[in-house]
């Protein structure tokens, strides 16, 4: 059983919250996207109207366990501190007297952020010493990053022992109620859209995913991998020539048969830049030289007319690079799709990372029912994994 934060009593007591302000910044270490800020304020409001003192950490970036001003939480407390018009405490340092003599001068209500826990080689290693000295400063301790709760961390998992009062927060419950639904109680039909670079961070998910899915899309650079692996030429588009077996397995897999949905044109480009000529052609017609970059008009028609059916989609991955204006097309459409049918009563969930990114720059992150904080811990969920950040908080 995991705790809800609901449940505590937390009344003029010190909770060390866990978040993921693990954030883009711009090179003037400007915020580029503050969803994982926003997002944590549920968690935060629920405690401090409830009398109690908040000490967040986090990390920012890999600074490699040394300090490093490039990776400073400063800017982070700045703008958690205008978007709750509250003054946020900083600490310059996670663990020792400073966090400590800054707690003893804390009032009920008020929030304290301690600086990059990855400042500390420990906080990855998950040390037993630095899980220790991070749980002198609370009395409660509540997870609730779930972009870094796929990883076994000091900050994750090992402090997790040390308290008897533990719980999940908002966010992480959140997360866990869009995925749970969709693995285990979904609206038929349940389509996942699968894309990105490569078949190999996949594989698993496609594995887990076959067998409870209705169908499953692909698209993005992982699906010429794919389509050499039936045969097809590729010209110079990505391939993982170690994962063509793999491929053929899933394509030949007869309890899957008819699941599998791939491609049937693609964008090619002769070469991997948006000044690039490019040319619309049949996955099986694909020139030497030339390179896939996005999927075509028609597979675009192929995959929004299944779509439309659909109950319940899980997304993860671009379907072209949509990084570059000429190839973004196949990514927007899906996404345009996606919300369509969200207001016609889907229920559609966005794996993080680039698929966030994506739905980011279309404009549609409100358009969906669900865009996840986190690109690993939502993959790794689907992989069928238990997320060592969740596990570490049954009582
Ligand atoms: P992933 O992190 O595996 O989800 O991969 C995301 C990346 O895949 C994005 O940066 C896309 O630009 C890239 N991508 C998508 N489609 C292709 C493609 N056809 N060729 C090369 N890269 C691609």
């Amino acid at each position: 059983m995991i705790n809800s934060i609901l449940s505590l009593d937390v009344q003029s007591k010190i909770c060390l919250v866990r978040v993921d302000y693990n954030v883009p910044q711009n090179e003037y270490l400007e915020i580029t996207d503050d969803k994982r800020i926003r997002e944590s304020i549920p968690t935060i409001v629920s405690l401090i109207s409830r009398g109690a003192k908040v000490v967040l950490m986090s990390h920012l970036g890999r600074p490699k366990g040394t300090f490093n001003p490039t990776f400073t939480l400063a800017p982070i407390a700045q703008r958690l501190g205008e978007l709750l018009n509250k003054h946020i405490v900083f600490s310059h340092d996670c663990i020792g007297d400073t966090p400590k003599s800054i707690i003893n001068q804390m009032s009920d209500g008020d929030i304290m952020l301690l600086e990059n826990l990855r400042f500390y080689k420990e906080e990855e290693e998950n040390s037993q010493d630095f899980s220790s000295r991070l749980a002198a400063l609370g009395d409660i301790y509540i997870n609730d990053a779930f972009g870094t709760a796929h990883r076994a961390h000091a900050s994750t998992e090992g402090i997790a022992k040390y308290f008897t009062q533990k719980a999940a927060g908002l966010l992480i419950e959140k997360e866990i109620a869009y995925l749970d639904k969709a693995i285990h109680s979904p609206k038929r039909p349940l389509i996942a859209v699968l894309g990105g670079a490569k078949v190999s961070g996949k594989i698993d998910v496609i594995y887990n995913l076959l067998p409870i899915c209705d169908h499953i899309l692909i698209g993005g650079g992982m699906m010429f991998t794919f389509l050499k692996a039936m045969g097809h030429h590729i010209g110079s588009s990505m391939i993982e020539n170690d994962r063509i077996d793999t491929a053929l397995q899933l394509l030949h897999h007869s309890e899957f048969a008819g699941k599998l949905h791939l491609p049937t044109d693609t964008i090619v480009a002769s070469n991997f830049s948006n000044d690039a000529d490019t040319r619309i052609v049949d996955c099986t017609d694909i020139p030497d030289n030339w390179m896939g970059l996005d999927i075509g008009p028609k597979t675009i028609e192929e995959f929004s007319a299944l779509l439309k059916k659909a109950g319940t989609v899980l997304w993860n991955g671009p379907m072209g690079v949509f990084e570059m204006p000429k190839f973004e097309h196949g990514t927007q459409s899906i996404a345009q799709t996606l919300a369509t049918i969200t207001s016609l009563g889907a229920l559609t969930i966005i794996g993080g990372g680039d698929s966030a990114a994506a739905i980011l720059k279309f404009g549609l992150e409100n358009s969906v029912s669900h865009v996840s904080t986190g690109g690993g811990a939502s993959l790794e969920f689907l992989e069928g994994k238990i997320l060592p950040g969740i596990l570490a908080l049954e009582m």
